[in-house]
């Protein structure tokens, strides 16, 4: 029984997950959240434990004091006696870029690697290196990993990952589709791969991820064949705030119309857009399936963000030639029962089957399609902090 740390930093929060590997059994789990940015009236750490949850507040100027907090309370709380029982920590990172197909083993070269595609993905990486450098410093035997959000995606053909805009921009700034959320492809893939009976090299799926964020991606012989997400996390699918594909010349007139800055424009499309933007109340899936039919605007959102993902769906169907299943996971698509059924409803056309009593029903991983769908649908619970343990393990051996 190995005990492994997976770890989530984000610009300003710090979620985490303790698990016995490989029993895959969850010790600990919580987040801290408001990192540098003050504290207002509400507990900004939470550790939920023996399914009983510690909440506290307390300020925290950087990553290293909340990551010593957390350690302290770990301690305070009897989850370890020792910092030195954590085996192994796997950091999340979102920016890979092509420098990194697979986790690796944290090094200095590799941090400094993780620190530079910081351009990339500014607020998340410079975060992610810092919850590294903190805990090289804290627990120093522990073996750290990083697990990459983009390195599943590392396998695109190139005709999927380029864009069509001057190639010497792709040499000489990296500018192409890496995509996003691949831990958690990766996951519900080899998931489904599990429910379907068959090894993953054999199948094609199209997994969506249906958060706050949301992506798309086809899945061929068990690799990533193409993904909604970009050189950027903004692309692809209507999001909760995001915008998700847009004409670019459409802003830059807005642009000029409404006097923004780039910074501005960047923010709109970031955190006023997609659910939030079009309904013009709620960025919350639930708020707007509440109002569904008495709010015009929250129906056109929430009709628009359906129309989004069988748009993916059915390009995904064409590249793939053809589907063995599709999955759907995180907050929307593991909750939301209604969504779920308006996507698959939407491919009735093609032979496939709601069954709406498997539908109907929330939690464990289930099929939701029934026995003579022409394409089966799975609801399957995403695990990143599970599949980022077993790349330390891995990683470990
Ligand atoms: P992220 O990890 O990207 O922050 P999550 O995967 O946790 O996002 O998903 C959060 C979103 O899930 C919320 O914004 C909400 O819209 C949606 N959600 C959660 N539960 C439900 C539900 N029961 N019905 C509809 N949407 C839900």
């Amino acid at each position: 029984m190995t005990k492994i740390l997976s770890v989530n930093a984000g610009s300003s929060s710090l979620k985490f997950k303790l698990l016995n590997m490989p029993e895959e059994d969850v010790i600990a789990e919580g987040v801290i959240e408001r990192i540098g940015a003050g504290l207002d009236q509400d507990d900004n750490v939470t550790i939920k434990l023996n399914g009983e949850k510690h909440k506290s507040r307390q300020e925290f100027d950087d990553h290293e004091q909340a990551i010593n907090f957390m350690l302290a309370q770990f301690k305070e709380l009897g989850i370890v006696k020792d910092f030195n029982e954590i085996k192994g920590i796997g950091h999340r990172v979102v920016a890979g870029g092509e420098w990194f197909n697979k986790s690796v083993l944290v090094d200095d070269e590799v941090l400094k690697k993780v620190e530079r595609l910081a351009a990339y993905a500014p607020l998340h990486n410079a975060a992610n290196a810092l919850g590294i450098r903190a805990f090289s410093k804290i627990i120093p035997e522990a073996v750290e990993v990083v697990v990459f959000d983009t390195a599943f995606h590392q396998t695109m053909p190139k005709e999927n990952y380029l864009y069509a805009i001057p190639y010497e921009y792709y040499t000489k700034y990296g500018v192409r589709r890496y995509g996003a959320h691949g831990t958690s492809h990766k996951y519900v893939a080899e998931q489904a791969a599990k429910l379907l009976g068959k090894p993953l090299e054999d199948l094609k799926l199209i997994t969506m991820h249906l958060g706050a964020g949301a992506s798309i991606t086809a899945i061929k012989n068990g690799k990533s064949y193409d993904t909604s997400m970009g050189f950027s996390p903004l692309a692809g699918l209507m999001m909760a705030t995001r915008s998700g594909d847009v004409d670019y010349s459409l802003m830059n007139y807005v642009k000029g119309k409404e006097g923004l800055s780039d910074q501005e424009t960047l923010d709109i499309l970031n955190h006023k857009s997609g659910l939030l933007g079009v309904s013009t109340i709620s960025s919350d899936m639930r708020d707007l399936l509440d109002v569904y039919d008495t709010n015009d605007h929250a129906k056109l959102a929430v009709d628009m963000f359906v129309d989004r993902v069988v748009d993916y769906i059915g390009q995904y169907y064409f590249e793939l030639q053809g589907a063995d299943a599709l999955v759907f996971t995180a907050g929307i698509g593991e909750n939301s029962i209604p969504v779920r059924k308006m996507v698959i409803d939407k491919l009735a056309f093609l032979g496939v089957k709601l069954d709406e009593e498997a539908n109907s029903k929330r939690g464990s991983a289930t099929e939701i399609t029934t026995a003579d769908s022409k394409i089966k649908a799975f609801m399957i619970p995403t695990n990143e902090e599970l599949e980022i343990a077993r790349d330390v393990q891995r990683l470990m051996k």
